[in-house]
């Protein structure tokens, strides 16, 4: 059930203010943030005057707008005017934008409420809040394992009933991988629907903002809201909106395909959940069809090449001369850059710009990103015949469920490799949701991944829903009251 639709109502009949709701989740941050670590920035000051402003719009009887009123929260790389922004960096502590991000422009027009900037790896590298400099997210539902990355602090917002939404970006499964490790839906839309202007860049061909919401409806209703077209970001499209009235429809009649190698090595209870789902799918009339994909390994190192190099140059713009972090002593202009950059990146971020400086060498150039470009054109046309033949692909969302906290510190490339199922959607700007399907033996939730054909984001989100609905919501986090 929707609860954006659902705290509406309470507000348009006067149940409850904005104030008192926005009281509310503030109390919540308040009593969980020390130990769960969403929040880098609680905003309270600014989500009261937005609650105001709601109660005084409710009291002069204006109906409200889609997101009006809602408590929420942004990932941290996403700019906002006057607020601290710094991609959980030392390189960008103090930093305060002087525009806003494109969603969050939309997000504030509605009068959206936002309580907060929430963690993140450093520059949105990593799969468990572990790069930030703020140290890292852990999961509400089990405060042993991490909440994943790298939104990871907008999911723990929201799984931790510290936001009623969350907006995280995804470049490689930043979005569908905390929203798994959290039992949370994470929708990352066709790329260019929704604009990234504003958005701090990473690697600006996969980059795609997204929601993390507690459940399908509510993805939609946000999505909607979000995906327009923007003169401001040179990629973007737009896209029809409508979303959320078509996620109801049937999906019987409606294929499915499996590509087995999704399948390969993935963990007892992730596989056992996901044959489930696919029962649940079959025998609510739809087709399973069965694909091969053995490009499939290809996907790990076409992603770190083309996004590394992406990094290296995006990342170039951080000399610390203009803003971000200057180191104290200096003999020249060249040790200060020097100095400002490797005091001011941490260790990943690190790897990442060399790894992808090395990747556009002159020299290296044809043998890594040339060629990662053109396998990475191979693996499109694959997804587009697959998509002559069906309407949507089912995988796992990630492999493995949460990781034990300090796990991805001890051995990052194991950890890559678990990006496998949510990379290749970002490689062909596919849209790709993952939903709740089951829980693991230490009662961790267990996703879903479903991927669509380019702007076919409403039939991701229409099986998804319909998903939710046959399982009776059984795999979502029980309602709090409110
Ligand atoms: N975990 C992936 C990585 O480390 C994805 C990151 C992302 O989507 N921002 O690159």
């Amino acid at each position: 059930m929707s609860k954006i639709k659902k705290l509406q109502k309470l507000l348009e009949s006067k149940e409850i203010t904005c104030a008192e709701l926005t009281e509310r989740y503030l109390q919540n941050i308040e009593r969980q943030n020390k130990t769960i670590n969403a929040y880098i920035k609680v905003t309270a000051e600014e989500a009261l005057e937005t609650a105001k402003k709601v109660d005084e719009k409710i009291a002069a009887g204006e109906k409200l707008m889609p997101l009006e009123g809602i408590p929420m929260s942004l990932k941290d790389n996403i700019s906002t005017k006057g607020i601290e922004t710094t991609c959980c960096s030392k390189m960008l502590q103090g930093y305060c934008p002087i525009y806003d991000a494109s969603v969050w422009e939309s997000l504030k027009n509605q009068n959206s409420v936002l309580l907060g900037k929430t963690n993140m790896d450093e520059f949105a590298m990593g799969s468990s809040c572990e790069t930030s400099i703020f140290g890292v997210t852990l999961n509400p539902r089990n405060t042993d394992y991490v909440a994943g990355g790298s939104s990871g602090g907008a999911a723990a917002s929201v799984a931790g009933d510290m936001a009623v939404f969350g907006i995280g970006s995804d470049t490689g499964g930043s979005i569908r991988q905390p929203a798994s490790f959290c039992g949370l839906v994470g929708f990352k839309p066709t790329y260019g629907t929704v604009s990234r202007y504003g958005l701090i860049a990473y690697a600006s061909s996969l980059d795609q903002i997204g929601p993390i919401t507690g459940s399908v409806e509510d993805a939609a209703i946000i999505y909607d809201c979000l995906s327009s077209y923007d003169p401001k970001d040179s990629t973007s499209v737009g896209s029809k909106t409508g979303t959320r009235d078509k996620i109801k429809d049937s999906i019987k009649g409606m294929k499915i395909g499996i590509i087995q190698e999704f399948f390969d090595g993935i963990n007892k209870d992730v596989k056992s959940s996901l044959e489930e789902a696919i029962r649940v799918y079959q025998d609510a009339g739809t087709q399973i069809v069965p694909f091969e994909m053995p490009k499939l390994n290809a996907v790990l190192p076409v992603y770190f090449i083309i996004s590394c190099a992406e990094a290296s140059s995006n990342l170039g713009r951080y000399d610390g001369i203009r803003y971000g972090y200057t180191s104290d002593a200096y003999k020249d202009i060249n040790e200060m850059i020097c100095k400002n950059r490797s005091e001011g990146f941490g260790k990943e971020v690190q790897r990442r710009i060399l790894l992808g400086t090395y990747a556009l060498s002159s020299g290296k150039y044809d043998a890594y990103y040339k060629k990662a470009q053109s396998l990475r054109y191979s693996i499109i046309r694959d997804f587009k015949k697959i998509f002559e033949n069906c309407d949507l692909i089912l995988t796992p969302s990630v492999p493995v469920t949460a990781y034990k906290k300090g796990q991805a510190l001890v051995d990052p490339i194991e950890i890559y490799m678990m990006d496998i199922c949510t990379v290749p959607a970002n490689i062909a700007g596919l849209p790709a949701v993952s939903v709740p399907c089951g829980f693991d033996e230490n009662n961790l939730p267990i996703g879903m991944q479903l991927i669509g054909n380019n702007f076919e984001d409403y039939k991701v989100l229409n099986a998804a829903y319909q998903f939710e609905k046959l399982t009776g919501e059984s795999f979502l986090r029980p309602e709090v009251e409110i």
